[in-house]
């Protein structure tokens, strides 16, 4: 499948990675192509250049987002949380409709210190505004809830027995993404209802980001057990 990922961090970059390896056609979208690959320093988090880690993922392409999101089947929003609804705008809305959209990201909100805080949050969500903003795409949220390793590599811990949500208002678009998550090697996968309920995983961000400093490490997930 010819697939998006807006996003040029280290959750784009590994998503990108994990999907070009299962056959898809990966294309990573970003605002300014020669503005990423010039960028030569390692951020805050320890990520590489942007220009380094495609010398070794030569299979991925990188564009523009317009242009990412035009030669797509699916697109993957895998943006910082606070500029998504501008990526998404720049990805065009023409470009999007009747796409399915699998929203990943977490609209946290650094301008108040650490820990960061949710924006939207208890009555809204950014799933929710990115549908209302884009009525046309095929909105999924999913897989927000875990490190970006885990997203693609659930086995790294536990076994891979641990959970992952979809919420979204397309049943087909649901079902598509769930396979999709299947072959990345989700085990379970649970289904929230529609768009409305991607606020319950966006307001666990705050419990995982208290885990992360407990535990030590991101290399955790959630586990609904019943
Ligand atoms: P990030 O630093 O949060 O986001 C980087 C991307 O956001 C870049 O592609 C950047 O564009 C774009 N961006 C930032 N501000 C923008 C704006 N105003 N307009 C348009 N684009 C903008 O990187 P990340 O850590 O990989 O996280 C990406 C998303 O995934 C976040 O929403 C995060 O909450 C979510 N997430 C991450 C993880 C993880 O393990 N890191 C786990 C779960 C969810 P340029 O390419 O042009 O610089």
């Amino acid at each position: 499948m010819k697939i998006a990922v807006l996003g040029t961090g280290f959750a784009g970059r590994t998503m990108a990675a994990a999907l070009a390896k299962l056959g898809h056609e990966v294309v990573i979208g970003t605002r300014d192509p020669h503005a990423t690959l010039a960028r030569q320093d390692t951020d805050t988090m320890g990520t590489p250049p942007f220009a380094k880690w495609r010398t070794q993922h030569v299979d991925v392409a990188l564009a523009a987002y317009p242009d990412a999101a035009a030669a797509a089947e699916l697109v993957i929003n895998l943006t910082n949380g606070m500029g998504s609804l501008d990526a998404l705008a720049a990805a065009g809305t023409r470009n999007l409709a009747g796409k399915i959209l699998m929203d990943i990201a977490n609209p946290l909100d650094p301008s108040q210190g650490f820990p960061p805080s949710l924006n939207p949050v208890n009555t809204d969500s950014l799933g929710e505004q990115i549908q209302q903003a884009f009525p046309e795409a095929k909105v999924v949220k999913t897989l927000n809830t875990m490190n970006a390793g885990l997203m693609v590599n659930p086995g790294r811990v536990g076994g891979g027995d641990h959970s992952v949500f979809v919420s979204g208002n397309d049943a087909d678009a649901k079902k598509a993404v769930t396979s999709l998550l299947q072959s990345l090697g989700h085990q379970d996968i649970i289904d929230l209802g529609d768009i409305t309920t991607a606020r319950g995983p966006e307001m666990m961000l705050p419990v995982w980001i208290r885990l992360w400093g407990a535990l030590g490490t991101p290399d955790f997930n959630f586990k609904i057990v019943r």
